[in-house]
């Protein structure tokens, strides 16, 4: 398959996620009506649906009333061609490779609602839970017990940070949510690679806040949703997380 092909595919893919990340917040279907512009509610027709280009094309408006589109579909479209791209590069025509992908894209709806409503809903996270657990039973991608053990250790974890940011900070440092959301992926990752996952969030995390620091963009006194840094932290690792731990020990102890 050309990786052309599989990138055009996963923004296709992105389009749907854009609708979820419109929608599930709002209750509403993800199927019916089809795609209209929240402006002027009007469908969107198929030559204004092509992702990425469509937004180009009609630079950044809706084709009926004019009023701008948000950047966040286009990005999403790119993000999950790329992403796609990335796992069947690093999987192949695989169950672990459809597994993956749709655990991304999962993580894609997660980040983006979590950065704009600082919420994770417990119907996303189930439907992913569900999905792994079912997907595991006809193509085992991971043993029971280990993916037991990397949900109790992810959402164990976060769970000790939250309590330990309580005490210290007084306030609400970490979400349930986010303790949640570390849970269902230690299933589809196990406990030592959604350890490590976790804190490459972090580490992430840590990073971004200082860049927006220097740049003065950032208003650090709200709370800073981490659903979107947990969620970079797990995608880093699927691709990169043998990667990163071999050059990290063969600089530090080689
Ligand atoms: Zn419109």
């Amino acid at each position: 398959m050309d990786f052309l092909f599989v990138f055009f595919l996963g923004s296709i893919f992105g389009s749907f996620l854009n609708v979820c990340i419109y929608r599930l917040p709002e209750n509403l279907s993800l199927v019916k009506p089809g795609s209209f512009c929240p402006s002027c509610k009007n469908p969107v027709r198929a030559w204004q649906n092509v992702p990425i280009f469509s937004y180009v094309f009609l630079k950044g408006k809706c084709g009926n009333c004019g009023s701008r589109i948000s950047a966040q579909y286009p990005i999403v479209e790119l993000i999950s061609g790329l992403i796609t791209v990335l796992t069947y590069y690093y999987f192949g025509l695989t169950p672990v490779f459809f597994v993956y992908t749709v655990f991304i894209y999962f993580l894609i709806v997660i980040a983006f609602i979590d950065y704009k409503t600082e919420l994770i809903y417990n119907k996303v996270l189930i439907t992913l839970l569900v999905f792994g657990l079912i997907f595991n039973v006809f193509y085992p991608f991971m043993a029971w017990e280990a993916g037991l053990y990397g949900l109790l250790a992810g959402g164990g974890i976060l769970f000790l940070f939250s309590l330990l940011g309580k005490i210290l900070f007084k306030k609400e440092a970490l979400g349930m949510g986010d303790v949640k959301l570390a849970a269902v992926a230690g299933f589809f990752l196990g406990m030592q690679n959604v350890l490590i996952a976790i804190y490459f969030g972090f580490i992430i995390a840590l990073v971004t806040m200082v860049v927006l620091r220097i740049f003065k963009k950032a208003e650090l006194k709200g709370k800073i949703p981490l659903g979107p840094f947990l969620a970079a932290g797990l995608i880093v690792f699927l691709f990169w997380g043998k990667l990163i731990i071999n050059v990290y020990f063969s600089y530090v102890l080689g």
